[in-house]
């Protein structure tokens, strides 16, 4: 069998690892961007990644071993699950990796691993593999997982040599991980890795990372297998981002995998992992605070309405904002109005008012969404006073 034959049997069910854009068409949609993702390029294991800025690179994403020693409940990887394995040495991996660099085949790596021998070993492994292509020169994108249960040297080693970091928490607290993945310890193996990425941020100066810079940090949560609430999993999310600084929480909605015990647990709507991305944008992007969100009594987020929609409905319909008043965190609250557009606003203010909904247009604003809650120079816009005139 040649290597990418072992390759494609390493990350056949990869796409249950959300690392980049690269899974979430819809979300790309609710954010904003192009919904052009997901797209396999010339092998199945290359996905087409959105990095930060927009711009889009073809991503290898795979395991170094898809052995596991560990007993996640909800993972196809899981000890004792039939199915073939695979393991690459790390100079196994890079030379495979570069060979399909110096083809265009694959511009960027995401690589994971299956746990064997340890947490430790196989942290070890996975660095070994990204110190011989940083040797070899390899300067392109390097997203690298951290083990459960590494070491605070090998996290600093791997942010020394990552362009982003990760550690998968699964489930939003210890109870919740009990039912998904009961061998592993949420503070001392998940948790504390993400918290000393973020100490090291603090206490080294960034220059010690790759190209002078630390690597980003992201973290991935299974939604829908362990019985959590929305408010449980948005509460650590913004733990995560207002303490640790995390750039970005992936929620995979749960889908029940053969020969694993969660087999006949059903699978998690798609549209509840949609609202979790949103939520967590308004808290990560928009200045919105935890208490802001829309759960019901049960810690629920809406499931039919995006959840910044919501909030507009229950606080700004009644009490729209004047939009040539209103500062950056007003405006961030009302829909349609994201991060550039609020900017772009505020810096429209300072040479003129703004009077009507062509005036936002000619901002790039498409301002549909946001007229129900708004007032343009004191007055609700024409769209909307229509609308009442009608209700
Ligand atoms: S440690 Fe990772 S690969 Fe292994 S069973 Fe758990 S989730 Fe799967």
């Amino acid at each position: 069998m040649d290597a990418l034959e072992r390759l494609q049997l390493l990350s056949s069910d990869m796409d249950l690892e959300p690392a980049e854009d690269a899974h979430c068409p819809r979300l790309q949609e609710a954010a904003g961007g192009n919904a052009r993702t997901g797209k396999q390029d010339r092998l199945p294991v290359i996905h087409e990644a959105v990095m930060p800025g927009g711009k889009r690179i073809r991503l290898l994403k795979s395991l170094l071993s898809s052995a596991c020693e560990r007993n996640c409940y909800y993972c196809p990887f899981r000890a004792g699950r039939d199915f073939r394995r695979e393991t690459f040495k790390p100079h196994e991996m890079a030379d495979t990796f570069m060979d399909l660099h110096r083809a265009g085949i694959a511009e960027g790596l995401f690589l994971s691993s299956g746990v064997a021998g340890g947490g430790i070993r196989t942290q070890d492994r996975l660095l070994d593999t990204a110190e011989i292509l940083r040797r070899r020169g390899y300067q392109g994108y390097l997203h690298l997982k951290l083990m459960p249960g590494s070491e605070r040297d090998q996290v600093l080693r791997a942010m020394q040599l990552a362009d982003r970091v990760s550690i998968n928490l699964e489930a939003p607290n210890p109870k919740r991980l009990e039912l998904l993945a009961p061998g592993k310890n949420f503070m001392e193996e998940l948790l504390e890795p993400l918290r000393w990425v973020a100490e090291i941020r603090r206490s080294l100066p960034s220059i010690e990372g790759w190209k002078g810079l630390w690597p980003s940090m992201t973290t991935q949560f299974v939604v829908g297998g362990a019985g959590e609430t929305d408010l449980e999993i948005i509460k650590t999310t913004e733990y995560l981002i207002r303490q640790l600084h995390l750039q970005r929480a992936y929620f995979s909605a749960f889908r029940p995998i053969a020969g694993t015990p969660l087999e006949n647990l059903p699978r998690e709507d798609p549209l509840r992992q949609l609202r979790l991305y949103q939520a967590s944008f308004l808290l990560r992007d928009y200045n919105f605070e935890f208490e802001d969100l829309p759960f019901d009594a049960g810690g629920r987020l809406p499931v039919n309405h995006d959840p910044k929609w919501v909030y507009a409905q229950a606080n700004l319909l009644h009490a729209p904002v004047e939009i040539n008043r209103a500062d950056r965190v007003e405006l961030l609250r009302i829909p349609g109005i994201g991060p550039r557009s609020a900017d772009a606003i505020l810096r429209a203010r300072r040479s003129h008012r703004l009077k009507d909904l062509s005036d936002l247009r000619r901002l790039g604003i498409v301002p549909d969404r946001a007229a129900p809650y708004i007032l343009l120079d004191g007055k609700r816009p024409a769209q909307q006073l229509s609308f009442w005139a009608f209700s």
